[in-house]
């Protein structure tokens, strides 16, 4: 399958679950040579179409017609520093960014989910969208597990396959979900 129409439809998924608005978020795929396809910047990400996918080089100069994400950096650098990685997805998560950002300490091993899709998930601080800083800290952070949430910002999944990319992306939100809800339901007395 041509990778711009599978970033088209990874980016269909993120909007459609809720885990990003209609102008966040990103995603790439590495293509068979020293440049990726990723998502542009700025264009609705619901809609979007092939011709819309950037191609970019790894030294970051750029072919199409829309500019490339403003997160590119932290695609590129990711990709430039592990040979491992094919696709990185970035969402906007807003369970998975609110329960890492209470810092409750959930712990994956409860849900049977995270067994098979989320490995472990390492956490960076706060650092400015699009910054040098942000892309250097996932990039760290990736040398550790291929999950990495953005506090107060959301969610970077690297992997071998972006369906595995995304695939983490909706186990993570699922489970936060079910943890924040447990937490709320522990305080509720469910007898009538
Ligand atoms: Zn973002």
């Amino acid at each position: 399958m041509d990778p711009r129409e599978v970033l088209c439809s990874v980016m269909k998924v993120l909007h459609d679950r809720g885990l990003l608005n209609v102008l966040g978020g990103n995603a790439s795929i590495r293509g068979s040579g020293d440049y990726i396809w990723i998502t542009p910047s700025k264009e609705p990400k619901h809609m979007l179409r092939p011709d819309d996918i950037v191609l970019m080089y790894l030294d970051g100069s750029w072919v199409g017609r829309s500019r490339p994400s403003i997160e590119s950096k932290m695609h590129l650098s990711i990709y430039r520093s592990y040979d491992w990685v094919r696709a990185v997805v970035h969402a906007h998560s807003p369970i998975t960014t609110l329960v890492y950002d209470l810092g409750v300490g959930i712990d994956l091993g409860v849900y049977v989910e995270s067994k098979v899709s989320i490995p472990c998930v390492e956490v960076v601080g706060r650092y400015p969208p699009g910054s040098e800083e942000l892309a250097n800290a996932v990039r760290d952070a990736v040398s550790k597990c291929p999950v990495v949430v953005l506090q107060g910002h959301g969610v970077v999944s690297v992997s071998n396959d972006i369906f595995k990319a995304l695939n983490a992306i909706e186990a993570l939100e699922d489970i936060c979900k079910m943890f924040l809800l447990r937490k709320l339901a522990s305080g509720v007395s469910l007898k009538t």
